[in-house]
């Protein structure tokens, strides 16, 4: 198999020729058709977050086809299309885990970054953490639902019933979640950074009923506002757009300092609150939502030998939705 992986910190991706791996007990292999590129990758790799796995294949909104199966796995799922997700395994019993709470897992395991990913041909991968797929789904613009489509699912949920919905940083996961807001009857306002009207465009051309700069205050007062970009400075800017008791959810695993705040902004009942990995739950109410809301994705497509490349454009903000590696 070929694999994209990281030996060092700070480092480009290398390509390399490894033996294909067999799946353990309980495990599936898939042969993969497509794997998108989220920022949290450009967190493992730049070392922003502690203890990645190395040397470590990156990649967790991976698409593929069941190719062979460990022991003890139901044969119906070889051959099938599956996606896996970050979420790669937990323990099942510590206190988060028996409570519904399984993205807080004591002891998890992540794709692309405690375990090997999708920046490959193959990849091994727990079968309960493994969705199935619809199997004339396209790989390709499926893929960046794995992650960015949940993440930006469960931070909606954290955002609550609220009409007014703004989404700060209109990247791969906004646009996704944007039109599940639409399908909802929401109206969404885009914050994207300063200038970047193409940002600003495709939010509108999504169905936006605003978009601007994000130190702009929206037209009217927020029910809740979810933050995408992983800027601290934009949490008092999302809490001076919320209304009296309104919601900002940070939806990152990484995001720079929040600058100090004045108490006053804050108060009123107005809270802040973030969103961490996922469960198995939220995919299960996912896909469906987002079949039934018709949820496309813009996609860029590079072949999985550029990975270094797809990763730099996504640091640059070089396209709008997602990058997506094609073995
Ligand atoms: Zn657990
Ligand atoms: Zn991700």
């Amino acid at each position: 198999m070929k694999a994209m992986v990281l030996r060092e910190i700070g480092r480009p991706l290398v390509l390399e020729e490894r033996p294909e791996p067999l799946p353990g007990p309980g495990e599936i292999r898939l042969r993969i058709e497509a794997c998108a590129v989220c920022r949290t990758d450009l967190h493992v790799i730049d070392g922003d977050l502690p203890h990645p796995r190395l040397p470590l294949v990156p990649g967790h909104e991976i698409v593929g086809i069941v190719d062979a199966l460990g022991e003890g796995v139901d044969p119906a799922r070889l051959g099938r299309r599956v996606g896996i997700p970050w979420l790669g395994h937990t323990c099942g019993y510590c206190s988060y885990c028996r409570s519904g709470a399984e993205n807080l897992c004591d002891e998890p395991v992540f794709t692309g970054y405690t375990r090997d990913g999708g920046f490959a041909t193959h990849v091994v991968a727990d079968s309960d953490y493994a969705f199935d797929l619809d199997a004339n789904a396209d790989p390709v613009s499926t893929a960046p639902l794995l992650c960015a489509g949940l993440i930006g699912w469960r931070a909606l949920k954290k955002a609550g019933e609220g009409r007014a919905i703004g989404l700060y940083g209109f990247g791969a996961a906004a646009h996704i979640l944007m039109q599940i807001c639409a399908w909802q009857g929401r109206s969404v306002y885009a914050f994207t950074r300063h200038g970047d009207e193409a940002a600003q465009r495709f939010a509108l051309e999504l169905g936006a009923k605003w978009a601007g700069p994000s130190d702009l205050p929206p037209p009217q007062p927020l029910d809740a506002a979810i933050i995408f970009a992983p800027a601290g400075d934009l949490v008092p800017s999302a809490l001076r757009a919320v209304r009296k008791g309104g919601r900002v959810v940070c939806g990152g695993i990484h995001m720079s300092d929040i600058p100090h705040m004045p108490y006053s902004i804050l108060w009123q009942e107005r809270s802040i609150t973030s969103v961490a990995n996922l469960t198995r739950e939220d995919a299960r109410e996912f896909f469906p939502v987002a079949c039934a809301a018709g949820v496309t994705t813009r996609t860029r497509a590079y072949p999985l030998t550029r990975a270094n490349e797809a990763l730099d454009d996504l640091r640059n903000g070089r396209f709008s939705g997602a990058a997506v590696l094609v073995p």
